[in-house]
């Protein structure tokens, strides 16, 4: 009962083993993006998913919900936010730290860009250990909206990161395990 469109997108997913280092297995979304139909398919099918739902504000992740994310955004009738890495928002920001493999990373966003009680959906392009998406949910948990959902292109089911979404739903496309 898998939608037919997703085994298109499967294909255009390529993987990079030992990038950018030894070990890692890189999904690289560049190559489904060069396939205007798969790119539209995957657009189409999270529009499909969250029309109607009420949501008025979808966030995306630095670098590659900023791809995703907007046409998303464009479709349903929300706003888009863009939750960045540090120091690129030029205006007073909220922060929330991450742990990565080695050391830390984090991700702002503006204060003012969402308002308490809005309904938003988080876009990234991949789940791992949850690490990146559980930042972005404290971000506009302290600012007062309710997360409807995380949407992702890929899961990397083993790596669990699911159970670190604060019981949130985590809808994906595609799972590589
Ligand atoms: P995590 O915080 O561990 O869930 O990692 C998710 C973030 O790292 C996402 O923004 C992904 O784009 C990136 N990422 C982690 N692992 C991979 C991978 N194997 N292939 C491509 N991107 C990855």
């Amino acid at each position: 009962d898998e939608d037919p469109r997703i085994d298109g997108i499967k294909t255009k997913i390529r993987v990079v083993p030992n990038f950018p280092k030894p070990g890692i297995m890189f999904q690289d979304i560049t190559t489904l993006l060069l396939d205007p139909k798969a790119f539209k398919d995957t657009v189409d099918l999270f529009v499909e998913r969250y029309k109607g739902k009420n949501i008025s504000v979808v966030a995306g992740i630095e670098a590659r919900g900023f791809i995703f994310g907007p046409p998303i955004a464009l479709a349903i009738g929300a706003k888009f936010v863009p939750l960045r890495k540090p120091k690129k928002l030029p205006g007073e920001v909220i922060s929330e730290e991450y742990t990565l493999e080695y050391g830390s990373d984090r991700l702002e966003m503006h204060v003012g860009a969402v308002n308490k009680g809005e309904r938003a959906l988080v876009v990234d392009d991949l789940i791992a250990t949850g690490g990146t998406l559980c930042a972005a949910m404290n971000l506009l948990e302290r600012a007062g909206s309710e997360i409807v959902e995380c949407a992702c292109l890929i899961e990397l089911p083993e790596l669990k990161g699911r159970d670190r979404l604060h019981g949130k739903p985590l809808y994906v496309l595609v799972e590589y395990h």
